[in-house]
């Protein structure tokens, strides 16, 4: 398996679908199968039969920590200067949350890893103990997280003098309009995208945290998905219908660099994405205007997304698109750098959803 993913490493897109097991007041009608072992995905409705095959297909039964097996050998890169982006795509209700955060934020939150107390002599220990034997607890993003705080720790132990640095933001996208979720005010003012020579794309005013272990990243993590939830209520918005992108900075300065006047910095990014979920406009929602432009914006920049992706993965030199959204105008530096880029599709096994599944597939398929 990882000798596998070694080789198939220079391959920059990558297209996972994940089916969610059934949830237990659901209907159970099995209409689509996951043959896992030839990543193919079998729909088996009366009325379609289709079969596709994408780089991985996770099938109910695969927990989040072998779904991040297939994530973990693209990161051991991160600190020579390469990206890394991973979208979580699918309509609402599919399992984008649950394969992005985790399970069960109530126990997340009631563990002490995030409660802030002791966490100095909680280091290393029983958070990441209990990742290691709960495999259905935490999903990409804090893994993502320890894994790079764990190369780190690796690479200070080979080159004490190497500088590095991790700096963490948290964005969320609502109807084209950018929101800092590290700010902890219920109003929160939308920033804008601004453009230099020097850092590139930026977005103005964004909290960039600087962290020194894993639990600091989380702590902020936390804090975000508590302000998201919060806002839910105040801005009246719901969350399925903004994008999230939680970032991850490093900086790395090597001990040859030390003397020199000018030094040369690796920079890479992580952006781990919550999109917004994909379904189509409803028309037994009752809907004024604010939400229809709500869902317009939705359709703008996922539509968007595909197109880009599709032509990072096309072997024609298209032109991107890039400036047509704002989840890809701020993505666009990590997108046309080195990098490695996911998109995870997931989906829901119920029939009365096979329609979003459908077009989920298919965009999945065009990403490819
Ligand atoms: P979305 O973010 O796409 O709207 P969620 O992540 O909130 O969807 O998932 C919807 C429901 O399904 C939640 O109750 C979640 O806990 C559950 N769920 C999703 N994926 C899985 C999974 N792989 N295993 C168990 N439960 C899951
Ligand atoms: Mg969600």
């Amino acid at each position: 398996q990882t000798a596998n993913s070694q080789n198939e490493k220079k391959q920059n897109v990558q297209v996972y679908i994940r089916l969610r097991p059934f949830l237990p007041h659901e209907e159970q009608e099995d209409i689509i199968e996951i043959k896992s072992q030839e990543n193919k995905i079998l729909i088996k409705d009366s009325l379609h039969l289709m079969e596709s095959k994408f780089d991985q297909a996770f099938d109910p039964s695969q927990d989040q920590k072998q779904v991040f097996e297939h994530f973990k050998p693209y990161l051991s890169d991160i600190l020579d200067g390469y990206n890394f982006t991973v979208f979580a795509y699918g309509q609402t209700g599919s399992g984008k949350t649950h394969t992005m955060f985790g399970a069960d934020w109530e126990y997340m939150s009631g563990h002490q890893a995030f409660t802030g107390k002791d966490l100095k002599v909680q280091h290393q220990s029983t958070f990441f103990e209990s990742l290691e034997s709960d495999h259905n607890f935490a999903g990409i993003i804090p893994r993502t997280i320890y894994e790079v705080f764990r190369q780190i720790t690796l690479k200070r132990e080979q080159n004490p003098n190497m500088q590095i640095s991790v700096y963490v933001s948290f964005i969320q996208i609502y109807n084209e309009k950018i929101y800092d979720l590290l700010q902890d005010n219920l109003k929160p003012v939308a920033l804008s995208i601004h453009e230099n020579k020097q850092s590139g794309m930026y977005v103005e005013g964004l909290s960039e945290y600087q962290v020194a272990h894993y639990y600091d990243s989380l702590q902020l993590m936390r804090r975000g998905e508590k302000n998201r939830a919060i806002r839910t209520t105040s801005m009246n918005v719901k969350s399925s219908r903004s994008h999230t992108i939680f970032q991850l900075q490093i900086e790395r300065i090597d001990d040859s660099e030390y003397q020199k006047e000018k030094k040369t910095i690796k920079r890479s990014k992580i952006n781990l994405c919550d999109l917004a979920g994909s379904e189509k406009i409803n028309k037994n929602e009752v809907m004024g205007g604010a939400h229809f432009n709500e869902l317009r914006s939705i359709n703008l920049s996922l539509t968007t997304l595909g197109k880009v992706i599709h032509s990072l993965s096309s072997s024609q030199k298209l032109p991107i698109p890039y400036r047509e959204s704002k989840l890809t105008r701020i993505l666009q530096d990590s997108l046309s750098g080195n990098c490695q880029t996911f998109i995870i599709a997931n989906i829901s096994p119920c029939s009365d959803s096979l329609e979003e599944t459908l077009s989920t597939l298919k965009f999945a398929e065009r990403a490819q």
